[in-house]
């Protein structure tokens, strides 16, 4: 069933204390990419969930969300828009700034990717404090993207990014301590 599914793939995602820094416990997903009935289980319970809701956009957020976006993008039948850091795309593009713990960052999309009245499905590995995933939305929406749903693996549910997500529904597989 789709729980024993969860916990194959809670239990296939690897925690390594203190990287990239002292304090943070990182979830590392490519221990999940290495099963391959729990990485086949956590897109078909994202296609499972957005197949049908005609969802033309699957925006991934670099550079995890690269890993799972084009698989459900291609089950769903949308097409595949990068989320990149800054000065990566070659093309015209536009560009979301966000702010970090210490400093900020940018986030840019191709202009003419996507067209507005589009519906958008956004999607990373993980949310933390949700600031990445905000900046994605505003992005799709600056453009009149109609942004569906999030979705990431992971949630770590103590830094409440899912309330600064606000009214934009927020789906995750796994909730980590
Ligand atoms: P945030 O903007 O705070 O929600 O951070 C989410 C982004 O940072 C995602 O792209 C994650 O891949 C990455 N990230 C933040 N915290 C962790 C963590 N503990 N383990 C792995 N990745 C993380």
């Amino acid at each position: 069933g789709q729980d024993d599914r969860i916990a194959r793939i809670a239990s296939a995602i690897r925690v390594i204390p203190n990287f990239p820094k002292p304090g943070i416990l990182f979830q590392d997903i490519t221990t999940l990419l290495l099963d391959t009935k729990a990485f086949r289980d956590t897109i078909d319970l994202f296609v499972e969930r957005y197949k049908g809701k005609d969802i033309s956009v699957v925006a991934g957020i670099e550079a995890r969300g690269f890993i799972f976006g084009p698989p459900i993008a291609l089950a769903i039948g949308a097409k595949f828009v990068p989320m990149r850091k800054p000065n990566k795309l070659p093309g015209e593009v536009i560009s979301e700034e966000y702010s970090l713990e210490y400093g900020s960052d940018k986030m840019e999309m191709h202009v003419g990717a996507v067209q507005a009245g589009e519906r958008a499905l956004v999607i990373d590995d993980l949310i933390a404090t949700g600031g990445t995933l905000c900046a994605a939305i505003r992005l799709l929406e600056r453009v009149g993207v109609d942004v569906v749903e999030c979705a990431c693996v992971i949630e770590l549910p103590e830094l409440k990014g899912r309330d600064r997500l606000g009214e934009k529904p927020l789906f995750v597989l796994v909730n980590a301590p």
